[in-house]
């Protein structure tokens, strides 16, 4: 059955049943907490939001890379029932200001700093713009001493608090415009979680690598909540995502299970230092957020040891999966579906100009229907009603097929696909191509304008190192007999980097636009 739980009840539930089992790690520093710890730590951090005024239904928000204090902040939140608004470390003024505008954010808790970006700095300038604004804690710094000073002691607001509560604002990757504040009750994600943990078969026993963010619904969702609602360990390699840190922190915290987007993988695969770590602890983890090439899939199952590994699709407005392989799902399901229906979850793909659902086998739109279907976008009532209807099925904008079997298969977004001449082409078919080319590392394939058939495909593709130049002409060379004619790129660009959401996503609308201007085409 659904959690009927709010998730501080539930994380109170796992510290009664596993008090002195690990909870979280940061390798790093090498600070660690037990569940009866890290239920300490967020006592005194919600005390001491209470004692600024948080109350429930307020705005929080928090913009850090991967460290404890962000664990802490999620779950001193959903105690107060105020409303979480992660925002993305990628983020500068001026994405920062509209997200502090657009969620009325009332306390901001913030890294000063990460990497190249002075956040204390971007904070002071963002500040005068956002009246709701009152209190800025940055980790580290007095503020946040403060805070956890005022926290030491004393007791909870009494607050009445619900499950279906909104608990927390995601905005959307942005990975095809400006992004979006999925907000979300407790139910929601905690379920979402909660069923992640259960198909990956996790226990107190398991350990989770989590080099992914934490901003995002992957770290803080199908991460965070899968390993509490289970009594699991979540260890943070490293602040940002760093691939030879990431095996470094596997082999010596001795992780089950390791959760990345592909890129991720290839970057750990390919680590000079990938032979020098043992990766034998591991037994599943999470793949999600864009297609694996068949070729990872396998290296990561022959080479990582992650037999169990498991593919997911969702997206942030569904808390985020919906569907997801299991663990005795053959290769050819793990590379070319992204799996069955999630447990209490309905799917169906439909054709998207009329609504109605397809056959079996056929391309269309797919729907989500269930218990994790967002509250809606904060304060967009249009933006909702357009991807909600009113039987509310999420309406995902991908383009997916369902076999006899219930196994979904992703074909793309319905804006990525590229119809030359009157054919549907689907990228990902020519990309998962692309990838058997002894020089190709990564391939990226778009269309661009073309005055006879409409449009004309581009493979931008990064070349294994020593490789020499990839010409057009080679390439057709080598897709002539094996790929439809009309599927074979007309151009190619060789990079050394895609345009990435910092989730790893590759952001195809910045392509395109790039295309215009490198073919000419303006
Ligand atoms: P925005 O909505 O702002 O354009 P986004 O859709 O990338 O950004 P997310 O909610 O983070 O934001 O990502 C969800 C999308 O990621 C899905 O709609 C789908 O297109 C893609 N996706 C997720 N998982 C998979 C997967 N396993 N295989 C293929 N695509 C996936
Ligand atoms: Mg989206």
């Amino acid at each position: 059955p659904l959690l009927g739980d709010t998730i501080g009840a539930n994380l109170e539930r796992t510290v009664a049943s596993f008090p002195d089992r690990e909870a979280l790690v940061e390798c790093e520093t090498g600070r660690r907490w037990t569940y009866a710890q890290l239920n300490d730590e967020v006592d005194v951090v919600a005390r001491g939001l209470a004692a600024l005024g948080v109350r429930k239904g307020d705005r929080v928000g928090i913009w850090a890379p991967n460290v404890a204090e962000w664990v802490f902040v999620q779950y001193a939140t959903a105690k107060l029932g105020a409303i979480l608004v992660n925002i993305n470390p990628a983020y500068r003024t001026h994405e920062l200001e509209f997200v502090l505008k657009q969620a009325g954010i009332r306390t901001l808790v913030a890294a000063p700093s990460f990497k190249t970006s002075d956040y204390a700095a971007m904070i002071e300038q963002a500040r005068p713009n956002c009246p709701d604004l009152r209190d800025v804690l940055l980790l580290g710094r007095e503020s946040w001493t403060d805070l956890l000073e005022a926290g030491r002691d004393g007791v909870l607001p009494d607050a009445a608090l619900s499950a279906d509560d909104p608990i927390n604002i995601q905005y959307t990757s942005g990975t095809t415009g400006f992004p979006k504040g999925a907000t979300l009750s407790h139910h929601n994600i905690l379920n979402n979680g909660f069923f992640v943990g259960e198909i990956c078969g996790y226990d107190e026993e398991d350990r989770i690598c989590v080099p992914v963010p934490f901003y995002h619904c992957f770290g803080m969702v199908m991460c965070n909540l899968a390993a509490t609602s289970h009594g699991a360990c979540v260890v943070i390699p490293a602040p940002g995502f760093d691939p030879a840190k990431t095996l470094a922190a596997v082999s010596a915290e001795r992780c089950t299970s390791l959760y990345g987007v592909p890129t991720m993988f290839i970057a750990e695969l390919n680590d000079p230092s990938f032979a020098s770590h043992d990766l034998s602890s591991l037994r599943t983890g999470i793949m999600a957020g864009s297609p694996c090439p068949v070729e990872v899939m396998k290296q990561v199952i022959d080479r990582m040891g992650m037999t169990e590994v498991t593919i997911c699709y969702g997206m942030t407005e569904t808390s985020p999966v919906s569907t997801q392989t299991r663990a005795g799902d053959s290769l050819e399901r793990r590379v070319g579906t992204v799996g069955t229906v999630h447990p209490h979850l309905e799917v169906k793909v439909v054709d998207p100009e009329t609504g109605a659902p397809v056959p079996r086998g056929v391309h269309g739109e797919l729907c989500t229907r269930g218990y994790s279907v967002m509250l809606g976008y904060w304060d967009q009532p249009e933006q909702t009603a357009q991807v909600i209807d009113a039987a509310r099925w999420m309406h995902t904008g991908d383009l997916a097929a369902m076999d006899d079997d219930g196994y979904v298969t992703i074909t793309g977004r319905i804006k990525d696909m590229v119809i030359r001449g009157g054919e549907n082409i689907y990228p990902r078919e020519v990309e998962e191509f692309l990838f058997t080319h002894p020089d190709i590392v990564e391939a990226q394939v778009i269309g661009v304008p073309d005055e006879k058939y409409g449009e004309e495909l581009m493979a931008w593709v990064r070349l294994r190192p020593g490789a020499s130049a990839l010409t057009p002409e080679s390439l057709r060379e080598y897709c002539t007999g094996r790929l439809a004619h009309y599927k074979i790129p007309r151009y190619v660009h060789v990079v050394d980097d895609f345009p990435m959401t910092v989730t790893g996503k590759v952001r195809k609308v910045q392509m395109r636009a790039e295309a215009v201007d490198i073919l000419g085409l303006a």
